[in-house]
């Protein structure tokens, strides 16, 4: 359904190629008209509705005053000296949002923003600091990656964007509506055109919205953020835990009808002397063991805004050892981009009072 009022004008990068199909036909226009618009907005990723050449200057006035089009407005790149880069835009009300590339060997991945700020409360998160300010549009989720790519274009680099994981600021469950949005556009073959395995969703563990991706018609990756091992750390670090206890998380990640070949990532941030013990280790296994899954294992970013501390090198490497000697798949890596703010945990908006609204 493509709801419309008078006062409130429908985003036109919002709407999936169905819906902009039946706005195209309440319009009284041919359905092929969708496929132009779709390319454009998608596959192009043009930020002014002059730039659609093939579409008739009266449709595209018609839409000009009927529609907007959400566009985010480049403020910042930042280098690091890892080779990744932190982006940030400014949204049309003046917030600000972060997104990150990460040019790998054989790959460009990005991390994409889901929400400005976020209501989650993650006692080691900078991004928990800002409290949730609003929910990302499925445009403006969709739009970091059409302005990284005309970053990278810029630039002169062709590198295709393969990869992306919804990992940046904000809790993705809490925006689902959103979020399956945005999937569906870029999945679409006339938009970026990604492929479903190479989408990764990262939550903090919220178990209704689980329940409900069970039910998408399509699957991307699911990553959980686990980060404890037993429901009272976990309470005090991530208080959401509260109302989606760890048995209730995992029966419901048990119940997910995970496709063939698709395994749960499970992240674990290490912090010293909270939950990197060998004990924590060993429940770890024990928690995940009926769950097809791989092991996510990143040292705590530090923040302004907490005192905890990532765990030494060899507490990290003793943990880690713990897991892989089970036979469990574990990644470690020190995040990208902690030179420029850009790693897990630290994206912040700090534009934000600079710039105020644009
Ligand atoms: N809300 C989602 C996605 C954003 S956080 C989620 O919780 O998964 C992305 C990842 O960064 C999560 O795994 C989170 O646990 C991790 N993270 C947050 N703060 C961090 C920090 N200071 N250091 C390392 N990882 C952090």
């Amino acid at each position: 359904m493509v709801h419309r009022s008078p006062r409130q004008n429908v985003d036109l990068r919002s709407l999936t190629y169905p819906e902009l199909e039946e706005l195209v036909l309440s319009m009284g226009e041919r359905r092929f008209r969708a496929e132009q618009l779709f390319r454009w907005l998608h596959g192009q990723g043009i930020t002014r509705l002059d730039q659609m050449t093939n579409v008739s200057r009266e449709l595209r006035a018609r839409l000009g005053q009927e529609t907007t089009l959400t566009t985010l407005r480049p403020l910042e790149a930042l280098g690091s000296a890892d080779g990744s880069t932190k982006l940030a835009f400014a949204t049309a009300d003046g917030h600000v949002v972060e997104s990150v590339l990460m040019p790998e060997e054989r790959k460009v991945s990005v991390c994409l923003s889901t929400q400005v700020g976020c209501a989650m409360g993650c006692a080691f998160c900078a991004t928990a600091g800002l409290g949730l300010v609003r929910s990302l549009c499925a445009g403006e989720i969709v739009d970091q990656l059409y302005r990284i790519r005309a970053w990278l274009h810029q630039r002169g680099d062709t590198r295709r964007i393969s990869n992306v994981i919804y990992m940046g600021m904000g809790e993705p469950l809490a925006n689902l509506g959103g979020v399956r949005r945005s999937l569906e556009m870029l999945m679409h073959p006339l938009g970026a055109n990604l492929s479903s395995r190479r989408i990764t969703v990262s939550t903090v563990g919220l178990v209704p919205g689980i329940h409900r991706m069970a039910t998408w018609s399509f699957q991307v990756n699911l990553a959980v953020s686990l980060n404890a091992t037993t429901q009272a750390t976990r309470e005090r670090l991530m208080p959401t835990a509260k109302k989606n206890p760890i048995p209730r998380l995992l029966q419901a990640l048990r119940a997910f009808p995970l496709e063939k070949r698709r395994r749960i990532t499970f992240e674990y941030v290490l912090i010293a002397d909270t939950n990197d013990s060998d004990e924590d280790a060993a429940r770890l296994l024990r928690l995940v063991a009926p769950i097809p899954c791989k092991l996510n294992v990143i040292p705590l970013n530090p923040t302004d805004a907490c005192n905890l501390r990532p765990p030494g090198a060899e507490r990290v490497d003793a943990f880690c050892s713990i897991i892989r000697r089970s036979g469990c798949t574990v990644i470690t890596r020190n995040s990208r981009g902690s030179d420029i703010g850009a790693a897990c945990g630290q994206l912040a908006g700090r534009l934000h009072e600079e710039t105020g609204p644009a």
